[in-house]
C-alpha cells in the first residue's frame, strides 16, 4: 500500500482565486452588458521584448540542424546566460559572484518552493504578513509549518505583520527563527526596504544563524536609486542569504519560464550534530536529481534581455506598468484612500474605506464600478481590510477605472 504525504493534506484548498472568479461570473450573469476592468491581475500583459523573440527564433533554427542542435544542457544553466547575469545584475553593482554560485531555473516559484528540499523538516520559519503564498504552502506540504490554527496562522511559523503602524515594514522578530523569507520589492504590498532596513535583517541573520531566502522578483521595478536591488549589496549577506530572481515580471517571461537562484559558496546550514554543510553543492546535487535544465531556447531568449536593445525594450515595458500604477495611486489618494506601494513595484496596497473587509470592498468595487481587485485577505491574516491593485493592465483601462472610482468612492 502506498501511503500519502499527509502533510500535503493539510494544505487548505486554494479557493481564493476561484472565489474571485465565481463572484465575477455571477456578476456577469446578472449584468451582461457591464464592461469589467481587472485591476488585480498578477500576470504581465505586454508581449515579449522583440529582442527575446528574435533570439528565440534563432535558437529554434539552431535546434533544426545537426551541427547546432542542443540536447540536455548543464543542470545549472548555460554559461552564456550565467555570465550576462553576473556582469549586468551583480558586477555592475559591485557584487562579485562566481558562475558556480548561480543556478538557472524555470522560475522563482520552483526555486522558493523547492529550496526546502535541502533543509530539515523541523526548522522554524518566519514570513512577512501579508505574503506570497508559495513561501508558506511549500513549508506546509513537508510538515515544516506545523498545524493550522484558528487564527489562520500556522503553529511553526512566525508572522511579521506589515501594517500602517509600521509603514508596512516588518519588525525583526523578538525570538530567533531558522529561516526567514523576504520579498522586496514586495508582492502584495508594493513596498520596499531601504538599505538600512535590509541591513537590520542581515545583521539579525548573522547574529542568530538564520538563513534568509530573498525573493527579488521585482527588482527591475525599483526607481529610487537608494533602494538595494540585491541583498548582497549589504555587507555579510553572502554568509546568510540566498537570492531568487525571475525574468517573469522583468521581461514578460511568465509563460516562457526562466529565473535563477544565487547560493553563495559561504552559505552553510548545520547537521543535527552541528557540522556545517555548504548549501551550494547540496543544491547542485538537488538539481542533478530533480531538474534537467531550462530549455536552450528559453535561455537564449533570456540572454537577449541583456543586449542594448533588450535592455531598452524591458525598460519601456516596466515604464508602462509603472506609469499605470502611478496614475492609479495618485487618483486613489486623491479620492481619500490610504495607499501604500507603487513607487518601486507594480503593486498598490489599498486600505478599504470605513473599516470594510477585503471581500466587502471587493463586492462594492465590482457592483458599483465594475472593477475587480484582489482581496488582501488572500495574502494572509494581516491582509484583511486591504485590496491589491496592479499596474499590469492596459493604460486605457486604468484611466477608465479612475473615472469610475471617482463616482463610487
Ligand atoms: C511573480 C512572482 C515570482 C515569479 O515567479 P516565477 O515562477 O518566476 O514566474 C516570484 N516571487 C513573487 C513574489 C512573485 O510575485
Amino acid at each position: 500500500m502506498a501511503l500519502v504525504n499527509e502533510h500535503f493534506l493539510k494544505l487548505p484548498n486554494n479557493y481564493f482565486f476561484s472565489d474571485i472568479e465565481k463572484k465575477v461570473n455571477l456578476f456577469r450573469v446578472t449584468h451582461p452588458k457591464a464592461d469589467i476592468i481587472r485591476l488585480g491581475t498578477g500576470d504581465v500583459t505586454l508581449p515579449l521584448p522583440p529582442a527575446c523573440i528574435e533570439a528565440m527564433h534563432k535558437a529554434i533554427d539552431e535546434m533544426g540542424h545537426e551541427a547546432t542542435f542542443h540536447g540536455y544542457g548543464p543542470e545549472e544553466g548555460y554559461h552564456f546566460l550565467i555570465n550576462e547575469i553576473i556582469k549586468n545584475d551583480y558586477a555592475a553593482r559591485g557584487i562579485h559572484l562566481e558562475p558556480s554560485e548561480l543556478f538557472i531555473s524555470d522560475g522563482s516559484k520552483s526555486d522558493t518552493g523547492s529550496i526546502g528540499d535541502i533543509l530539515r523538516h523541523d526548522n522554524s520559519i518566519g514570513v512577512t504578513d501579508p505574503i506570497y503564498p508559495v513561501y508558506i504552502d511549500s513549508n506546509v506540504s513537508c510538515g515544516r509549518a506545523g498545524e493550522l490554527q484558528n487564527d489562520g496562522k500556522w503553529s511553526n511559523v512566525v508572522y511579521m505583520p506589515c501594517l500602517p503602524e509600521n509603514n508596512f515594514i516588518p519588525q525583526i522578530p523578538s525570538q530567533r527563527v531558522d529561516i526567514v523569507y523576504l520579498c522586496y520589492p514586495n508582492n502584495p504590498t508594493g513596498t520596499v526596504l531601504s538599505k538600512n532596513e535590509l541591513k537590520k535583517w542581515v545583521n539579525y541573520a548573522l547574529q542568530n544563524d538564520t538563513l534568509i531566502i530573498f525573493d527579488a522578483a521585482y527588482e527591475a521595478y525599483i526607481q529610487n536609486p537608494d533602494i538595494p536591488h540585491s541583498i548582497y549589496e549589504i555587507k555579510g549577506a553572502k554568509k546568510v542569504a540566498i537570492e531568487c530572481r525571475s525574468f517573469s515580471k522583468t521581461a514578460g517571461f511568465t509563460g516562457v519560464r526562466c529565473g535563477y537562484m544565487v547560493i553563495p559558496k559561504e552559505i552553510t546550514a548545520a547537521t543535527l550534530a552541528g557540522k556545517r554543510i555548504p548549501l551550494n553543492p547540496m543544491w547542485k546535487r538537488h538539481q542533478e536529481v530533480k531538474f534537467n535544465g531550462t530549455s536552450y531556447i528559453t535561455q537564449r531568449g533570456a540572454e537577449a534581455i541583456y543586449t542594448p536593445e533588450g535592455k531598452e525594450q524591458v525598460k519601456a515595458n516596466i515604464r508602462y506598468y509603472m506609469d499605470n500604477v502611478q496614475i492609479l495611486k495618485r487618483a486613489l489618494t486623491e479620492f481619500g484612500l490610504r495607499v501604500a506601494g507603487g513607487e518601486d513595484a507594480p503593486y498598490l496596497w489599498v486600505q478599504a474605506p470605513n473599516g470594510m473587509s477585503s471581500w466587502k470592498f471587493f463586492d462594492k468595487l465590482l457592483y458599483e464600478a465594475h472593477i475587480v481587485g484582489t482581496p488582501g485577505i488572500g495574502f494572509g491574516p494581516s491582509g484583511e481590510g486591504y485590496m491589491r491593485f496592479t499596474g499590469f493592465g492596459k493604460k486605457e483601462d486604468c484611466k477608465e477605472a479612475i473615472y469610475r472610482l471617482r463616482r463610487c468612492l
